[in-house]
């Protein structure tokens, strides 16, 4: 479209956005049926959750329970009697012909997360959090008659969901972005979904409109569906930013409509405007007794809350001392996090603890595609070679090929320094003569050294690490070197 950045920045946009998450329950929401994921279509089903005439739901407990335990994470208030209503439309992937889904009492509402934005920390409000039952999934593609004949997995239908809606407090594509990936954290954190969006564990639709800056009154909203990663989430609002204000500026006016990210076409695309809007028909579930969560079963379940990320990295910073940049990244994932404590633990200095995993471990992970939950290297093994290193029994370079080794072989630190000699030479004597030999080789650079280079004793203390198979005490080296060549003629 490529407005001018001037025109761009007459308008501010407002963003708000709705995010199913996946609850990681065993069975689905309202029958004992499996809820795993990749099993052959239709092998998880049974008369509830096919919807078949004379079957009465019956909530899964522990539903409530994660999404209660969601909601406290996310500081909502989590209310005492919420209900179920049916949400009424036809459409092959629901069988029923309605979705069971918290409408007008929610499970829990008004929270906020804090997100971080161009270095600001932000609070975004979380309107409410509510409990319903997925649809199945219609199958477009892969099937020998897939050309004239849709097919449908009933596999996810009732798989228990959470819809979590956030106040229009975004105001750029980066802060919606920030604020999915802070919730994403969050919510792994809780352990009450895997959020994994390949397998739709996590899905995001956004409200967006754009108003003249300096304006309270909200624009016309816009919702856009289909944004399955958190890549297509900001290009879809970049996309729909610019159309708006392309549309206001050439004095058009937006319609209130439901629009798809077309990923093939990096646009997104009109589904249904709003005179075609699903009247839902909303009516209380007559099958289900309110739910109920006890002040009690509350508090019990905030206990079950773990130490979120943020205060986290707080504790990371005052209790070890790294820096705020290295608490950020340690504690992107709890299983980082309890790494790094399980090195210092075990007798570490934090700061080498961050070094090191950060450098060695994560880079070793990394190229060999394994998640730290699948380290060669343990936290206690890892202590183990640190220390070595603090102690200055081996040198930090000598170090780095151990770990290598360790990382490789799975061995222990101290067994692959005593089996490969790779212990510091604490024997100065055996420095010294090293150091004498490299002088008497090199007069060249020894007058050069007189001569005031200093950049030359750099190479001399390299040369007598080389000599001494990298096992010298550099600090020794320096001093030993440092004391003959000023002797030397
Ligand atoms: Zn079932």
């Amino acid at each position: 479209m490529g407005l001018s950045p001037g025109v761009l920045a007459k308008y501010e946009p407002v963003i708000g956005l709705e995010v199913h998450v996946q609850l990681l329950t065993n069975t689905k929401i309202f029958c004992g049926c499996s809820t795993r994921f990749g099993d052959a279509p239709n092998s998880n089903t049974c008369p509830v959750c096919l919807g078949l005439p004379g079957t009465l739901p019956v909530l899964n407990k522990r539903v409530v329970e994660m999404a209660a335990r969601a909601s406290l994470a996310l500081h909502c208030a989590v209310h005492e009697h919420s209900r179920f209503a049916r949400k009424n439309y036809f459409y092959p992937d629901l069988p029923k012909g309605y979705q069971i889904s918290q409408y007008e009492l929610p499970l829990a509402t008004g929270g906020w997360i804090e997100v971080e934005h161009d270095g600001a920390k932000k609070r975004i409000g979380i309107t409410r959090l509510h409990i319903e039952e997925d649809a199945a999934k219609n199958l477009h593609e892969g099937f020998s008659q897939s050309a004239t004949k849709a097919y449908i997995d009933y596999n996810r239908c009732g798989t228990p969901l959470c819809e979590i809606v956030s106040e229009p407090d975004m105001r750029a594509p980066e802060e919606a972005y920030a604020y999915l990936t802070t919730l994403r954290q969050i919510l792994l954190y809780t352990g009450v979904s895997d959020c994994n969006m390949e397998e739709g564990s996590l899905r995001c639709d956004a409200n967006v409109s754009v108003r003249r800056r300096g304006s309270q009154e909200f624009g016309t909203k816009v919702e856009v569906k289909n944004l399955n990663s958190f890549r297509f989430l900001q290009k879809a609002l970049e996309y729909e930013i610019e159309r708006h204000i392309g549309v206001l500026e050439t004095g058009g006016r937006i319609s209130q409509e439901t629009r798809l990210w077309n990923q093939s076409a990096n646009r997104t695309d009109s589904m249904r405007s709003k005179e075609k809007a699903h009247d839902y028909r909303y009516f209380p579930e007559p099958d289900l007794l309110p739910v109920h969560v006890s002040s009690a079963w509350r508090e019990e379940i905030r206990r079950a809350v773990p130490e979120l990320p943020e205060a986290k990295r707080t504790r990371f910073v005052t209790a070890y001392g790294i820096t705020p940049y290295d608490a950020e990244l340690l504690t992107g994932t709890q299983a980082l996090a309890e790494y790094f404590e399980a090195i210092t633990k075990a007798g570490a200095s934090p700061k080498n603890a961050a070094n090191w995993m950060q450098t060695e471990l994560l880079r070793r992970l990394n190229d060999s595609g394994k998640e730290i939950e699948a380290s060669p290297v343990s936290p206690t093994a890892l202590a183990e070679l640190l220390k070595l290193v603090e102690s200055a029994q081996i040198t930090g370079a000598v170090g780095k090929k151990v770990f290598a080794t360790m990382f490789e072989s799975g061995r222990g630190a101290k067994e692959i320094v005593a089996a490969e000699g790779l212990a510091v030479q604490v024997n100065d004597a055996a420095i010294e003569q090293a150091a004498r030999e490299v002088i008497a080789k090199d007069p060249g650079n020894v007058a050069k050294y007189k001569s005031g280079n200093e950049g030359v004793f750099k190479f001399f203390v390299g040369q007598v690490m080389r000599a001494t198979r990298g096992q010298a005490n550099p600090q020794s080296v320096n001093d030993i070197l440092k004391k003959l060549l000023q002797e030397a003629k």
